[in-house]
């Protein structure tokens, strides 16, 4: 471990639309942010191909384009983007330290936890194949590219019985693939499924490959998992909503999180419930869950940031 110690005004985790839009907002505020970018640089919209939602690019762009652009931006500013991996936090007192790459510690002033969440997939080597040419863990993002088509769509959750219902009012056909014999959804979400005509929910059932000509999906096999019968389907998305995770593994001694482990945030604001530490985008908001949403409340983070700092020197 190293005896250096760095200090900084903001420091900010991730480079998500979050990271890098505090980091803009940061900047031009004058706090000198360092930005650790994390392992996966540019979030998780560098796993994806075309992002057609984010205003400002009205021919849609791609999302490891895009997320280079925002880098660029924050960049602009002075922002130090920084190629590392925050190990391990000590918010027990201020300043607060931040370990990186377990060697590196540093103390900020005030630290912004953009590191987000991921989607939990299948584990399905077709899935990885097709994954942004067909195969997507978000029907709100990628489900009007499947606009008067067959999908299919996998999970029994409410957030799975939303999906279904969003695509359903896109696409032709929805087939609902449900493990069990009964949704976990609430009651009123199954209500809705079941009533939308163009959802087929397919009870006791796993998909085993996700078929395509290995450019686009063009179907799925699946598997009755009472009678292990295989049938295949005509699809031409597949969606996979069994749940996200967010990445608050080494926050967990000091954050409180709920019971998924999402960070909680002040009601209207980014402050958790340590001073000084503000959270942005999808690590602390398992519900809308895009990039708009979490650029927005990463210029929140900034803003609280900054006003926090003000504040401390009056
Ligand atoms: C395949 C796919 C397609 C999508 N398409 C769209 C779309 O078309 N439109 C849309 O609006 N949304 C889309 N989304 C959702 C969107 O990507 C997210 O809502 C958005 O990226 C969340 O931004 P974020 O900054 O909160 O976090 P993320 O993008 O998840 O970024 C998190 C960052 O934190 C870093 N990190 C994590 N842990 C650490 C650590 N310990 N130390 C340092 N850094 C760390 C990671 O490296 C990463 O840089 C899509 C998502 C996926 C998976």
């Amino acid at each position: 471990m190293s005896t250096e110690i760095e200090h900084v005004e903001c420091l900010i985790i991730g480079s998500g639309p979050a990271g890098y839009t505090a980091a803009i907002y940061a900047a031009r505020a004058d706090l000198k942010p360092i930005l650790y970018t994390g392992m996966e640089m540019g979030g998780q919209l560098t796993q994806t191909t075309d992002v057609d939602n984010f205003p400002g690019y009205p021919n849609g762009i791609m999302g490891p384009e895009m997320m280079e652009d925002f880098k660029n931006q924050a960049e602009r500013f002075g922002t130090q983007v920084r190629f590392g991996y925050v190990s391990s936090v000590d918010f027990s007192a201020k300043p607060h330290k931040v370990v990186v790459d377990e060697m590196k510690t540093l103390t900020a002033d005030t630290v912004i936890i953009a590191t987000g969440a991921k989607a939990k997939w299948l584990g399905l080597p077709s899935e990885q194949q097709y994954n942004g040419f067909g195969v997507s863990a978000c029907a709100v993002c990628d489900g009007f590219f499947f606009k008067g088509q067959k999908v299919a769509i996998v999970g029994a959750g409410d957030t799975a019985a939303e999906e279904a219902t969003y695509l359903a009012k896109l696409c032709e056909k929805v087939y609902m693939l449900v493990r069990r014999d009964e949704f976990r959804a609430s009651k009123a979400m199954v209500h809705r499924v079941l009533n939308t005509p163009n959802i087929e929910v397919i009870y006791n059932t796993e998909a085993q490959e996700i078929l395509g000509n290995g450019k686009n999906v063009k179907g799925v096999r699946v598997i009755n998992n009472q009678t292990q019968q295989e049938s295949e389907l005509e699809v031409d998305g597949f969606f996979v909503a069994i749940g996200h995770k967010p990445n608050t593994e080494i926050f967990k001694d000091w954050l409180d999180m709920d019971e998924t482990g999402y960070l909680i945030t002040q009601p209207g604001s980014t402050k958790t419930n340590i001073e000084g530490v503000f959270a942005c985008g999808d690590v602390q908001d398992s519900y809308y869950r895009q990039a708009i949403t979490a650029a927005g409340s990463g210029c929140m983070a900034a803003l609280d940031a900054e006003r926090y700092l003000a504040a401390l020197n009056d």
